[in-house]
């Protein structure tokens, strides 16, 4: 008897639809690394096992290389979000080319950043041209909660948590007690309910990515990828 319900279930396991796999979602952090916020962040999410994606701009790099260490040697995945901070949209592709190539040299040796996040998610064809250049995607996101603007855990988590569906892409900052407090409360919520947490190369594993495209969330059933324009 004992032997037919482990066929029985295994059986089960192999005709289950591809939908029954648990909806899939990717925390992105801009503006880092920041000192000790990216440092409760880092250990909250080493605690919950979860890996996220760090948009980290060069100036802050070079404040906080240690930071930047720990964040790739944790497997969290690294995306480049210039090096000053500056707008991209009215810059020159020179300029554009030299803010990503003076941030992506000081990252750690064997990380590499995939992803382009120009600052503000602002997107020019000069942007686009310089990604295309350099075999970056663009990522943008898909939820918002604007958590840089309001620091209030309770409300960013509410925002997150009612909006979020398979294949987003989050936005948050690890720039404040509130962002990282309302993160890992997040992932508590979402975890309970049945969603896993991913870097975004994993969560677009199985899309065609084309450098300079842009991208802002990844579901599992659709394809390509879901392209988007979202402006901050
Ligand atoms: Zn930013």
């Amino acid at each position: 008897m004992k032997k037919q319900l482990t066929f029985l279930l295994l059986l089960l396991a192999l005709i289950l639809p591809v939908s029954a796999q648990a909806p899939t979602v990717a925390l992105t952090f801009d503006d880092g690394p920041s000192g000790r916020f990216t440092a409760a962040l880092l250990d909250g999410l080493q605690k919950r096992e979860v890996k996220a994606t760090f948009f980290l701009c060069g100036y802050r790099i070079r404040q906080y290389p240690e930071l930047t260490e720990r964040i790739a040697a944790e497997g969290h995945e690294i995306g480049c979000h210039g090096f000053s901070h500056n707008s991209m949209e009215g810059m020159s592709r020179r300029d554009i080319a030299e803010e990503i190539a003076a941030t992506l040299e000081l990252l750690p040796q064997g990380t590499k950043a995939r992803f382009l996040r120009p600052p503000g998610g602002c997107c020019s064809s000069s942007v686009s041209q310089v990604a295309k250049a350099k075999q970056m995607p663009i990522l943008q996101w898909s939820v918002d909660p604007r958590d840089w603007a309001i620091h209030d855990a309770a409300v960013v988590k509410g925002r997150v948590v009612r909006a979020v569906k398979d294949g987003d892409v989050i936005l948050m900052h690890d720039m404040s007690t509130s962002s990282v407090s309302a993160a890992l409360a997040i992932v508590d919520e979402l975890t309970a309910r049945g969603f896993r947490f991913t870097t975004v190369s994993r969560l677009a594993a199985g899309c065609t990515l084309r450098p300079g495209e842009i991208y802002s969330a990844f579901p599992q059933k659709s394809e390509p990828a879901q392209t988007g324009s979202q402006e901050d």
